[in-house]
């Protein structure tokens, strides 16, 4: 539903201040928006995150066909940007208002670079860099206070657990890597390492080894510092000149755990402290567990001696998922909500959305809210397919379709030239049919684009071979199971 309000539809719709209307007078369609898109973000990912970055968030205006959101500081719109930037861009754009992009500024600078005498009328703001960073949800609902270990550490998410961690080929050597840190008596290996891209496990697998220690000896002082609260704590460390309870602090812990240390680019201050502290624990023997999005050696701004250091224990990779994993824990979830989803639905979404696991549960979680919503509706993958399209369309993106002939020749053994010729011979013309009908499948290209990339074909010929394969894959098994072995190899 499009809602159009004083906004209307045009460009350069404004919010002159984004907390706080509701007295003087009505919200606006972007407004309006805005607290749709809010509460979506809220359900997906929590009161926890709500309170970590959700409220830091604020909206400015639109531009053009971006949404223009601010936060208070560089590093939150770096970490925001990177953990939750795909579905801000997909919850604005599936309102429908013709947002295609969200661009996130820092209020400060956005501040400085409005032009004079803007129409956007945006009422002055304090320099806000100077604001301390929004406090991380402390257990307890407090601010954490230096001085005391226990109030220091990220909340543990109890859904983060290694019973609820399903485990694969791409992850298995991270899981038994945490595993024996979790359960071992003496220090295994120091540090552990874990590294690899959104989305696939890093901080599960971080809360689980919390959890473990925690559970086989509770008074072992662990430590499990996301890095914003690390740097939260830092920042404010500085700001009340108490630097040396800092660092006292980080070495008392028996564990310390740092998720997401490539945050820490650049930041040279609270590197060095990261570095002093963590040589400390490991003289110390202590154990220490790092996550980040890359390997040590290629973190960029860190120190070579602290990237040496962090690679000198055990380096485990979070490998992108596989097709056997996303469907395993595809049904995990599904049987963790106790919900029936159709086999054929959980199989048609692990084939298509194969960015990451959060993408995976941001589905699930999309199609659960659907089929709760229409309760007479059953989930089928036509619903799907409606309800995720911008999901499953940003996950296309993976599969060209070049891939595609590529794969296709491999698998019938046929020349490219073939393929891509006018011969009408049943073997070349029915892979070539195969593989316009994934290319419609599997891309986003339209029917003419797709010609152009068969040697000039035309949009009507794209359609035919479709339709065709689309006909026979209903009475021959054994086309249904090309299609199925191909799609796989392309999509995982
Ligand atoms: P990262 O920290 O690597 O960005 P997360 O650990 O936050 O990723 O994982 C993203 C989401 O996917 C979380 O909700 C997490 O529970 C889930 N997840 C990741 N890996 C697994 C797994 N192997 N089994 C079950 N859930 C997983
Ligand atoms: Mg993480």
């Amino acid at each position: 539903m499009t809602l159009t309000g004083n906004g209307g539809n045009g460009n350069n719709r404004d919010v002159s201040n984004d907390r706080s209307y509701g007295n003087e007078r009505p919200p606006n369609a972007l407004e309006l928006a805005w607290v749709r898109v809010r509460a979506h973000l809220k359900n997906e990912y929590g009161d926890a995150a709500f309170k970590n970055w959700l409220r830091s968030l604020t909206l400015l205006r639109a531009s053009g066909d971006k949404v223009v959101l601010a936060v208070t500081s560089k590093f939150w719109r770096d970490w925001i940007a990177a953990h939750y930037g795909d579905r801000l861009v997909a919850l604005w754009k599936a309102e429908n208002m013709g947002f295609n992009g969200v661009e996130i500024v820092v209020n400060a600078t956005e501040a400085k670079e409005r032009p004079r005498g803007d129409a956007l009328e945006m009422p002055p703001r304090e320099a806000e860099e100077e604001r301390p960073m929004p406090a991380p949800a402390p257990m307890n609902g407090e601010e954490p206070r230096l001085g005391d270990v226990k109030h220091l550490c990220t909340p543990l998410d109890p859904r983060l657990t290694f019973e609820t961690f399903v485990i694969g080929k791409p992850n298995e050597f991270a899981h038994a890597a945490a595993l024996r840190v979790a359960e071992a008596d003496e220090i295994p290996f120091n540090p552990l390492f874990l590294y690899g891209g959104v989305g696939l496990g890093k901080t599960h697998l971080m809360h689980a080894i919390a959890w473990r220690l925690g559970m086989r000896n509770p008074v072992r002082r662990v430590m499990f510092l996301s890095s914003e609260t690390f740097m939260h704590l830092f920042v404010k460390a500085v700001r009340y000149k108490d630097t040396h309870a800092f660092k006292e602090q980080f070495r008392s812990v028996d564990v310390l755990m740092i998720d997401d240390v490539q945050f820490f680019g650049e930041k040279s201050a609270t590197q060095e402290e990261l570095f002093h502290t963590f040589n400390a624990l490991v003289d110390h023997r202590r154990q220490v567990i790092i996550s980040a999005d890359k390997p040590p050696v290629d973190l960029q701004g860190i120190e070579e001696r602290l990237k040496s250091r962090l690679g000198s224990g055990v380096v485990a990779q979070l490998n992108p998922t596989n097709y056997e994993l996303r469907l395993s824990i595809l049904q995990a979830k599904a049987e963790q909500r106790g919900v029936a989803i159709p086999p054929k639905v959980l199989e048609f979404l692990a084939h298509k959305i194969t960015s990451n696991i959060r993408e995976l549960e941001g589905a699930m979680t999309r199609l659960f809210a659907h089929a709760t919503l229409l309760n007479s509706r059953e989930i089928s993958i036509d619903m799907a397919q409606e309800v995720l399209q911008d999901l499953l369309r940003a996950n296309d993106r993976h599969v060209t379709i070049d891939d595609i002939q590529k794969r296709v020749c491999e698998h019938y053994n046929i020349k490219m030239a073939d393929l891509l010729s006018p011969r009408r011979a049943r073997a070349v013309a029915r892979p070539r049919q195969v593989a316009m009908y994934l290319a419609k499948q599997l891309t986003t290209r339209s029917l003419p684009e797709i010609g152009r990339k068969f040697g000039g074909r035309d949009h009507t010929t794209i359609m035919h071979g479709v339709r065709k394969i689309e006909e026979l894959k209903q009475g021959d098994p054994s086309l249904n199971e090309d299609i199925e072995i191909l799609t796989r190899s392309l999509t995982r």
